[in-house]
C-alpha cells in the first residue's frame, strides 16, 4: 500500500546550506552532477561487496549501472543506479535530517573561506569534502524527487523536497532496485546553453571533466539536443 506522504521541516543548518545551494554561491554549479555520480557509484559498490559476501538480496546484480536520462518535456534529469539502495530509515537520517556533525563545519568553513576571498574553487571543494553532496542538486534544480529501495528489502521510500523548509518522504510500493534522483531544472538554466543541464552534449562534457574515473559504466538515455 502506498501510504500518504509525511511532510518533516528541514533543521536549521540543513535550512542554511540548502539556501546557499538554491542561490547558487558556487561559480560551477556543474559539480552537481559529480556528487550524484559519486553516490550512485558509492551504492554499486556497496551491492557488489555485499553480493560477493553472499548477503540474502532481493537484487539483480548482472548488469550495474548508472544511468542519466532526461525528460525534455518536463525539463527533468534523472541520476539513477541499480545499487544497494536505502531503506526507510536511510532515508530518514542520510537525506531526510543531515544530522551529520561535517554540516556545521562545512557552513564555518565555507564562511571563512569567504572572509578570506578564497577563490570559488576552494568553496566547491567543500561540497565533496563535507558529504553534502546529494544537496547540491538544489543548485540546479527547484524540486529534487528521490526513490529508492534497499537490496534487502521489498518496499521502496519516496522523498521529495522543493528545498524550502520542509520535505515529504512516503513509502512506495513498486520501486525499482537501487536509487534515483529525479532534478527538476530550474527554468532559467535551461534556457542558457552553458547551463543546459537537458542538453546530453552538456552532461557528456560534465562526465568526462569530473567523473571520468568512474569504473561503473554510465548510460545515456538523453534525446540529442
Ligand atoms: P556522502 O556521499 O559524503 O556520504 P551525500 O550527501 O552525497 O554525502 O550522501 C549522503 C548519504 O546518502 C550517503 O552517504 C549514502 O548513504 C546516501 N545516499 C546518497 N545517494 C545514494 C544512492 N544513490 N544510493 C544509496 N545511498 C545513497
Ligand atoms: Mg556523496
Amino acid at each position: 500500500m502506498n501510504t500518504k506522504a509525511e511532510t518533516f521541516e528541514f533543521q536549521v543548518e540543513a535550512r542554511q546550506l540548502l539556501q546557499l545551494m538554491i542561490h547558487s554561491i558556487y561559480s560551477n554549479k556543474d559539480v552537481f552532477l559529480r556528487e550524484l555520480i559519486s553516490n550512485a557509484s558509492d551504492a554499486l559498490d556497496k551491492l557488489r561487496l555485499e553480493s560477493l559476501r553472499g548477503t540474502d538480496l532481493h537484487a539483480d546484480t548482472s548488469d550495474l549501472h548508472i544511468e542519466l536520462e532526461v525528460d525534455q518535456e518536463r525539463r527533468t534529469l534523472t541520476v539513477r543506479d541499480n545499487g544497494i539502495g536505502m531503506s526507510h530509515d536511510d532515508v530518514v537520517q542520510l537525506i531526510g535530517t543531515i544530522a551529520k556533525s561535517g554540516t556545521a563545519e562545512f557552513l564555518r568553513e565555507l564562511k571563512d573561506a569567504k572572509e578570506e576571498s578564497k577563490d570559488a574553487a576552494a568553496s566547491q571543494d567543500l561540497i565533496g569534502q563535507f558529504g553534502v553532496g546529494f544537496y547540491s542538486g538544489f543548485m540546479v534544480a527547484d524540486q529534487v524527487t528521490l526513490v529508492t529501495r534497499h537490496a534487502t528489502e521489498s518496499q521502496g521510500t519516496r522523498w521529495e523536497s522543493t528545498g524550502e523548509g520542509t520535505y515529504t518522504i512516503e513509502a512506495v510500493d513498486e520501486a525499482p532496485q537501487g536509487t534515483s534522483v529525479t532534478l527538476r531544472l530550474k527554468p532559467e538554466d535551461t534556457e542558457d546553453h552553458l547551463y543546459d543541464y537537458a542538453s546530453s552534449r552538456k552532461l557528456k562534457e560534465i562526465v568526462k571533466r569530473y567523473s571520468d574515473f568512474i569504473t561503473w559504466p554510465i548510460r545515456m538515455t538523453a534525446e540529442s539536443t
